[in-house]
């Protein structure tokens, strides 16, 4: 995300928090700087590694809670695909993604086919739809040219 985008959602985010009255903690705002500067959906651990320079003494157990404090506001969310590790996603408008089943980059997917997908009714499920978005599993670029992935 460039810088301009970048600031202006730190400042959404501010204001968000005065809105609830939860104090904009150093922490909360260099953690969302963080997942905003990467556009490659990352995991905890890797948000970690971005945060820990800019955040004396932050400790992993601190960016899990504050991510969850992030996804709860809304302001992150975290992709519902399987793989080993949750990922966080800045980018909160509908987008789907594509997931690479060797190395698990994930990588935006904009559609207006896949927006306007006609859903089934599941309410025999008693489920109650929200939102959903599609993740479409395969070997990226990268990978395929090293041929990797190759099934046999
Ligand atoms: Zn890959
Ligand atoms: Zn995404």
């Amino acid at each position: 995300m460039d810088p301009a985008r970048i600031d202006e959602c730190l400042g959404r985010f501010e204001s968000l928090c005065r809105e609830r009255g939860l104090p904009l903690t150093v922490q909360r705002r260099e953690i969302l700087r963080a997942v905003l500067e990467r556009d490659d959906h990352p995991t905890a651990d890797t948000v970690y590694e971005s945060a820990k320079d800019r955040i004396p003494g932050l400790s992993r157990t601190t960016v899990y809670r504050v991510l969850e404090t992030l996804v709860s506001l809304g302001v992150v969310r975290r992709l519902h695909h399987p793989g080993p590790n949750a990922r966080f996603d800045a980018k909160t408008s509908r987008h789907h993604h594509l997931v690479c089943r060797v190395c698990h980059r994930v990588i935006d997917l904009e559609s207006e086919d896949l927006d306007n997908l006609k859903l089934p009714s599941v309410s025999h499920h008693g489920f109650r739809i929200e939102d959903y978005s599609v993740h479409v599993v395969g070997v990226c670029g990268e990978c395929g040219s090293k041929g990797l992935g190759i099934r046999d």
